[in-house]
């Protein structure tokens, strides 16, 4: 046994063992080649899509999810892999930057001769997330983009896919042990308490979260009171409003009603961008629409313990004084589940935010009515940070567009992404992609978690002031032998 914190925490010997071997290799990792980076972060996706078979299995086992769901998701999952090797290898992501000397800079001294670039921050921790076993999980967004930028990773494995876990980074291991890359690259720890001493530990120099608000804040408190405090990417809980403008709303009642339930009941729900929240007006034919279309019918949840939240985070909502129910069944609160829509009005939520705008993990949904759209401004002030929020209106209905206008300033205060007639789940892996937003959608909302900007979490900046160019990396010399965008003299 170790100690290795001013907190005096222990660290079990497998857990000690499992950093010190990742910061090791995350060493070697950062002194190779981008190019070699992306070579060996290829035959990590190869040998997964060649695994697939073998990881869905498992994972159909484990997270209750459907095999399609399951298949789409390890296509995404290492098709992101590839993506952010190739970005990382094409370099501008590393901002680098050349300032040459100017005598007669306007600051008033001379400037010298100094260069920027972005460079590896460090071994990073992984807390993976439950409801995607693939792309939130050991060979996840967060995995590769710690890779990409030149760190070797410690993945805290999520207690609902333990083996599926194992069997993850078996494969990683393989493929790096083949293609030459350094042994350790990738480890797996389990074990509530082994994840906060590996979150404690000094080898260890940025952390990653997906998951609840109470369990991010926590791990987020204890990454900011070590004696040296890491960056902490936490993404935690949303309600995703989406509000639905007047005209739209009579003339596209049954279209709008689909989607919605479409989009809340995909994955049971239990997706991060789910709109929980659904603004229309008193009186609109969605509700009748929403009471009457086809949902899908009870399916298992991710785990017990999400199973258990969600029942006791929909009773809590049923039972306040302004909520009725709008759509439910014998099976609401059953395991498995059925949806269930409640309803309240603006004014109710205007009385009591936090008790009305929670996020209910799983197939339930809040409908709120409004009887004058000017109320939906003062509304959307009264939220906390979102991932998403969605306006759903009709561009060319003037009352719609004069309602869009004034909410789109105040949402873009309040969420990561903006969405105009469309629904927020199904979050595509690009590079303008933003997953992330004010607290508690994230605590780190300068940055996201899904997209090729993700890779910037887990880098810090250093400038060379006046050196040889022998010495400096080859991103910030003169002759660019690696074909790097380079910013020079801005
Ligand atoms: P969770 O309970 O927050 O757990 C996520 C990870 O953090 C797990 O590895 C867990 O370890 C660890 N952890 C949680 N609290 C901790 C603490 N106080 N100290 C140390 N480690 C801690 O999330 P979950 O199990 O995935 O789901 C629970 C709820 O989170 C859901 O009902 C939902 O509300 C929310 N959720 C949000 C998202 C999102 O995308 N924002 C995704 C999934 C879930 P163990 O596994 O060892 O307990």
């Amino acid at each position: 046994m170790t100690d290795t914190t001013s907190a005096a925490i222990v660290v079990e010997d497998a857990t000690e063992e499992a950093v010190l071997a990742v910061a090791a290799a995350s060493e070697a990792w950062a002194r190779t080649s981008a190019a070699e980076r992306a070579r060996v972060i290829h035959v990590i996706a190869d040998a997964l899509d060649a695994a697939a078979d073998d990881l869905i299995a498992i994972a159909e086992e484990e997270s209750r999810l459907p095999q399609p769901r399951l298949t789409g998701e390890l296509k995404r999952t290492t098709f992101q892999l590839r993506l952010f090797a190739d970005v990382a290898q094409e370099g501008a992501y590393l901002d680098a930057r050349i300032d040459r000397p100017a005598a007669d800079w306007p600051m008033g001294a001379p400037r010298p001769d100094l260069r920027r670039m972005l460079v590896p921050i460090g071994p990073v921790l992984v807390f993976s997330a439950s409801n995607f076993p693939f792309a939130f999980s050991v060979a996840g967004g967060d995995t590769a983009a710690a890779l990409a930028a030149g760190n070797a990773v410690l993945v805290k494995a999520h207690s609902g896919h333990p083996r599926l876990s194992d069997a993850t980074a078996a494969e990683i291991a393989a493929a790096v042990r083949a293609a030459g890359g350094p042994a350790d690259l990738l480890r797996v720890i389990h074990g509530t308490d082994n994840g906060v001493a590996a979150l404690r530990h000094p080898a260890i120099k940025a952390a990653s979260f997906t998951g609840s608000i109470p369990g991010g804040r926590a791990l987020f408190d204890i990454a900011n009171g070590r004696t040296e405090p890491i960056p902490f990417y936490g993404e935690l809980g949303s309600v995703n409003p989406a509000f639905v403008a007047p005209s739209a709303s009579r003339r596209r009642a049954a279209e709008i009603a689909e989607g919605y339930l479409a989009s809340l009941t995909g994955s049971q729900g239990q997706l991060c961008t789910k709109p929980g929240v659904l603004f229309v007006p008193e009186g609109s034919p969605i509700l009748d629409e929403l009471s009457a279309k086809p949902v899908p019918g009870p399916a298992p949840m991710l785990n017990e313990r999400i199973q258990a939240g969600f029942v006791d985070a929909l009773q809590a909502l049923r039972a306040h004084k302004g909520v009725d129910v709008l759509r439910d069944s014998e099976w609401s609160l059953a395991d498995p589940p059925e949806i269930t829509l409640l309803c309240t009005t603006i004014d109710e939520v205007l009385a009591a935010p936090d008790a009305l705008i929670t996020e209910v993990f799983g197939p339930a949904g809040l409908v709120v009515t409004y009887t004058d759209a000017a109320s939906l401004p003062g509304v959307a002030r009264a939220l906390n940070g979102q991932l998403t929020a969605t306006i759903v209106a009709d561009d060319g209905a003037e009352d719609d567009v004069d309602v869009a206008r004034r909410l789109v300033p105040i949402l873009t205060e309040k969420a990561g992404r903006l969405l105009w007639n469309q629904w927020p789940t199904g979050v595509s892996v690009t590079y303008a992609q933003q997953h992330g937003g004010p607290y508690p959608a994230t605590t780190s909302p300068g940055t996201t978690a899904v997209g090729t900007a993700s890779i910037t979490r887990f880098v810090r900046p250093v400038a060379y002031q006046n050196f040889p160019d022998a010495l400096l990396p080859d991103p910030l010399r003169d002759a660019n032998p690696l074909g790097v965008p380079q910013r020079i003299d801005g």
